[in-house]
């Protein structure tokens, strides 16, 4: 439930309602809106109805509002406003088209340099790449650890972009966060629980992937663990999800961009690299997701896709790359949006 505050109520007020929900086993977690304070109330102590009846006595308090979703901190009912989730100077969620662009794995420095330079001269406002790589075989490529970290560190340093990067085990939440300016958590790790709570500790930026077969609604209780944590600044990322198609490696679910908008406030950014598994199928799907009003979008870049050492059937090169921005330009516009970094 959320407890509303009057428009006249102030800090001696909120701490208290604070208090008696701690008092009673609850949390209370703000939203601060311009014109008042909304407390939401979560956990799983007994008793919350009898709370309720107690807390509309309290001074300051408008209104005590049963939340009917079971995810509560990422819904629009605890709050109706955007979040807007600022990576240096980069705003995800507030209006602008955010891209986010780079290998699926970083291979060299070479490789790690030339794609950084090549995605920024195109207009990507962020650095992706993987040090930590999860397979779905042991196989396979498994990525650079550490030595990846510091490449692409290099990275953004040369070129001033933003990085964002995978983090696979609670153990690296700390070395990860050290290099990178968002932590990703990817398809296979979405119900990870003991990581989500550990990323929701921490005070970088999260991007939480969608779960390989996971529901909204799953995918927006797994963000209830971030956020529950205190760790408030969350992207969601739609990346595809199995179904009985092999056309394609994932389906590519863009009805969830607009669903998750109006379930929730936060943003909300599309993969269609994985969500499609096809170089072909990317610019495609970058155009309908950026018209179904995307944040943002992530995409697999690579020199020479067809010598990567992981996920080369989705990559684009460089000059792919550079065709996509241009044409997503015009779409962005006809819905209202800009790229950010890019003169329009
Ligand atoms: C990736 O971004 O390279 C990745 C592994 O993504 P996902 O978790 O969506 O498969
Ligand atoms: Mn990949």
């Amino acid at each position: 439930m959320i407890v509303v505050m009057s428009t006249g109520s102030g800090e001696k007020e909120i701490k208290e309602v604070v208090k008696r929900l701690e008092q009673a086993g609850f949390k209370g977690h703000l939203s601060t809106g311009v014109e008042r304070t909304v407390i939401g109330v979560v956990g799983a102590a007994p008793g919350l109805s009898d709370l309720r009846e107690t807390l509309v006595l309290l001074p300051g308090v408008d209104d005590v509002v049963p939340i009917s979703k079971p995810y509560k901190l990422s819904s629009r009912e605890f709050q109706p406003v955007n979040t807007v989730v600022n990576v240096n100077g980069v705003r995800i969620g507030g209006g602008q088209l955010v891209v986010m662009a780079g290998p699926c794995a970083v291979e060299t420095e070479e490789q790690a340099m030339s794609t950084a330079h090549a995605v920024k001269a195109a207009g990507a406002s962020i650095l992706r790449g993987g040090a930590y790589k999860p397979s779905t075989s042991p196989y396979q490529f498994r990525g650079l650890g550490e030595e990846g970290l510091k490449l692409l560190a290099m990275a953004r340093q040369e070129t001033g972009l933003p990085l964002i990067t995978e983090v696979l085990s609670p153990g690296d939440v700390d070395l990860v966060s050290q290099y990178s300016d968002i932590l990703q958590i990817g398809t296979r790790n979405m119900q990870n629980f003991v990581l989500l709570d550990e990323v929701g500790k921490s005070n970088k930026p999260v991007l939480l992937k969608r779960g390989l077969s996971a529901t909204i609604q799953e995918w927006l209780l797994a963000v209830e663990y971030v956020l529950s944590q205190g760790n408030r600044q969350v992207i969601l990322c739609e990346r595809g999800i199995r179904t009985f198609e092999t056309h394609t490696r994932n389906t590519m679910d863009i009805s969830a961009i607009p669903a998750i908008h109006s379930l929730s406030h936060l943003p909300v950014i599309a993969d269609p690299s994985h969500g499609t598994g096809r170089q072909d199928l990317v610019t495609p799907m970058s155009l309908a997701s950026v018209a179904a009003g995307a944040d943002g979008l992530m995409i697999e870049v690579h020199p020479t896709p067809h010598l990567a050492l992981k996920d080369g059937a989705q990559s684009l090169d460089f000059e792919q790359f550079s065709e996509l921005m241009n044409r997503i330009a015009p779409v962005a516009a006809a819905v209202g949006r800009n790229i950010a970094g890019r003169e329009s």
